[in-house]
């Protein structure tokens, strides 16, 4: 049930400094299973960094690699029984699991969301998959994902029933997420980290003749 959109997820390059992550593209993130529901969409949700409602990865088959939580829970619309979802609590802990097991995460989960906010931090967290780090710098560790999940959004606009304005608003409320992540470890935004958000949002971030 639902509409099923398979997104392009090009690997990004790594805009961030060297140490951040210690296992960069250590998979490819070639693509993503999205589904949401034939009649239900909802574009004008805020980003904030609160954990999105209406959001899930669904399992593909049974598997102890990660926790789970029943998916329709989380996920609606989408006729959901009794498959499994990725516990949102655990997104840490499955991007180490899928690293440590060297299992491809397009081979085990699928993505239910069905509004902007969700769609966002799905693609988010699938670059947290496969980009493995210590995540001692947190600013700059969410920086690459939020950048990778602004440039993936912008590649696939075409798939995704996403305006122009909606990608813009979206883009300001990454600067600000990311001004206030800066701001907690006491510094301001790099310009390297800015200047890599406009890239991304302006579709300049990834290989061309990507997607
Ligand atoms: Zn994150």
């Amino acid at each position: 049930m639902g509409v099923c959109v398979v997104l392009e997820t090009p690997t990004p390059p790594c805009v961030v400094p060297g140490g951040v992550f210690d296992d960069f593209a250590w998979c490819h993130s070639d693509r993503l299973e999205w589904r949401r529901p034939r009649d239900t969409w909802d574009g004008a949700t805020r980003l904030d960094g609160a954990d999105p409602a209406r959001m899930a990865f669904v399992l593909r088959r049974a598997s102890e690699l990660v926790p789970t939580e029943l998916a329709r829970v989380h996920a609606f619309g989408l006729g959901l029984g009794e498959e499994r979802a990725l516990a949102p609590w655990a997104i840490d802990d499955a991007t180490d699991a899928f690293h440590r097991a060297r299992v491809r995460p397009g081979e085990l989960l699928w993505l239910a969301a069905d509004n902007l906010n969700a769609l966002f931090w799905g693609l988010h967290d699938w670059a947290h998959f496969h980009n493995h780090g210590p995540f001692d710098e947190r600013a700059w560790t969410e920086l690459q994902c939020d950048a990778t999940a602004l440039a993936w959004l912008t590649l696939n606009r075409e798939r995704v029933p996403v305006t122009r304005e909606d990608l813009d608003r979206l883009a300001r409320e990454v600067k600000e997420l990311t001004r206030s992540r800066f701001a907690a470890e006491g510094a301001e935004v790099p310009d390297t980290a800015r200047r890599a958000l406009e890239a991304a949002s302006a579709g300049r971030m990834l290989p061309p003749g990507s997607g």
